[in-house]
């Protein structure tokens, strides 16, 4: 490490790793050091660096990722991309280009305050290309599109510590179609990106508000809730999220989205108001809150296991069963804050490009993406709580109305079969992956070796 400080410009800095790093501590990797780079050029060093030492590395952006197949060793270092954050937008608000360690707080609130609409998630924590090199889906996808699909340009540091630019507008040979494709749904594994070029949505002041909020239902009307949201039909202005929470007894709590009014948005989910919810805390909300409601869930500590499937549909009795699961589980002392999570995000827009148009895999097929965490303390209740999430897993796959069993990679647990993660694209990234990586360095998200 002492070799490495030198090499680095003086903004840099190498410290100890803090605790928590990471949203879950469950296999999460133990970094000898972490080094804070301050430039792309810092970045291509420590690749370098870590190169010619024989030492594993690992990026990090917002330290979402939960997937069990992050591996550093005792000497491994964690590149955390803390000093990356500039958001900054071309003069009419078309373009932001921001730094590789932006999160998507950073980037709603420049955009707000720029007047323009960047695909941001649904989540303030999460790192901005942590989540959109895997595909990147947000409350605006069903307007825009996917993450990967508004992104431009990408400032990369390959394996070998090369850096370079790749623009949409001047890809020049195959081998730079090739990377760009695959950097886009698959990028962990082919670089590191320092600096992105990403399209953004101009809007006027009064298109800076929605109407979200929480409404909460009793587990006794789940049937409902899901009948309700199966006849809705999704329009591109809207999204919603649906979790089994422990507030203090089991509820469902959904929070629908709509880019509009109140009175569009309340008539646009009309049947799930129908429904009765027991509370509604709907109500205008502006760009720059719209991802508060899920703040609490993103908290960084403690252990949490998670999985994730791709469901076409919404079967009523695996749900039930799956919600039994759930509550059986937030019974176990210490295992009270364990939650379930469905996002359903209108995949119309993301649908208009082609399948082959980037190297994420699943827009076609799936329409719905649920997520089982248990979340705890103890260590010792790893195997239990696995035994809870992969039942979950089982259940919802039985019948999830899929051709193959579908992963958002970002949402998976890191046991899956590598096709459930990149599907029909599997042979192509792994192909291209042994040109551009040969030695396997970027070896830590769903290998393709
Ligand atoms: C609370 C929560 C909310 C979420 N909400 C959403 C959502 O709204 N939409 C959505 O699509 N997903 C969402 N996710 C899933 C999210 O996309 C993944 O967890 C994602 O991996 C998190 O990225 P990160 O940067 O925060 O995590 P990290 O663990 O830092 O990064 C995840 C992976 O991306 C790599 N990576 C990060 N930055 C870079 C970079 N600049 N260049 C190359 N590789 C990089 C890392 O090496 C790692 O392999 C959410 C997850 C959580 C826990």
């Amino acid at each position: 490490m002492f070799s490495l400080q030198p090499l680095l410009s003086t903004d840099s800095a190498i410290t100890e790793p803090l605790q928590p790093l990471r949203w879950s501590a469950y296999k999460a990797p133990h970094p000898a050091f972490v080094v804070h780079p301050a430039t792309a050029l810092d970045v291509s060093k420590t690749v370098q660096w870590a190169n010619e030492n024989n030492v594993s590395f690992l990026v990090q952006s917002g330290g979402n990722g939960w997937a069990s197949t992050f591996s550093l060793d005792s000497q491994g270092i964690l590149i955390q991309l803390d000093k990356l954050r500039s958001v900054t937008f071309n003069q009419d608000g078309t373009q932001a280009t921001i730094g590789g360690g932006a999160l998507f707080s950073d980037i709603v609130v420049a955009a707000a305050a720029k007047s323009t609409l960047a695909l941001a998630g649904t989540c303030n924590s999460v790192g901005a290309l942590g989540a959109i090199l895997g595909g990147g889906y947000s409350n605006l996808s069903g307007q825009f599109g996917l993450g990967v699909d508004d992104i431009l340009s990408l400032d990369i540091v390959k394996a070998d510590g090369e850096l370079i630019t790749l623009s949409s507008a001047a890809l020049t040979s195959e081998a730079e179609k090739d990377l760009f494709w695959a950097m886009r749904g698959a990028g962990p594994n082919f670089g590191i990106v320092t600096s992105a070029v990403l399209r953004t949505h101009p809007v006027s002041k009064e298109d800076l508000f929605a109407w979200t909020g929480a409404l909460t239902f009793a587990p006794s009307q789940l049937e409902d809730v899901l009948n309700a949201i199966q006849s809705i039909s999704f329009g591109p202005k809207m999204a919603l999220s649906f979790n089994f929470l422990n507030l203090g007894a089991p509820t469902i709590l959904v929070t629908p989205f709509f880019h509009g009014s109140t009175e569009t948005g309340r008539l646009a989910f009309k049947p799930l108001l129908d429904v009765g919810p027991s509370s509604d805390g709907t109500r205008d909300v502006p760009y720059e809150n719209w991802n508060a409601g899920s703040d609490i869930a993103c908290i960084k500590g403690g252990r949490r296991p998670t999985i994730g499937v791709g469901l076409a549909s919404l079967d009523l009795v695996s749900w039930r069963n799956v919600f039994n699961t759930w509550a059986e589980l937030i019974q176990q002392p210490g295992a009270e804050r364990s939650s379930v999570l469905l996002n359903a995000i209108p995949m119309d827009k993301a649908r208009t490009l082609l399948e082959s148009s980037s190297a994420f895999p699943f827009r076609r097929g799936v329409n719905f993406h649920a997520t089982f965490t248990a979340a705890y303390a103890d260590p010792a209740f790893d195997a239990s709580a696995l035994e809870y999430v992969k039942k979950a897993r089982g259940i919802w796959q039985s019948a999830d109305g899929l051709e193959n069993h579908s992963t958002y990679i970002n949402n998976a647990f890191g046991d899956e079969p590598l096709e459930t993660v990149y599907g029909q694209n599997l042979q192509k990234l792994k192909s291209i992956k042994k040109q551009v990586d040969p030695k396997n360095r970027f070896n830590q998200w769903f290998s393709l070796f």
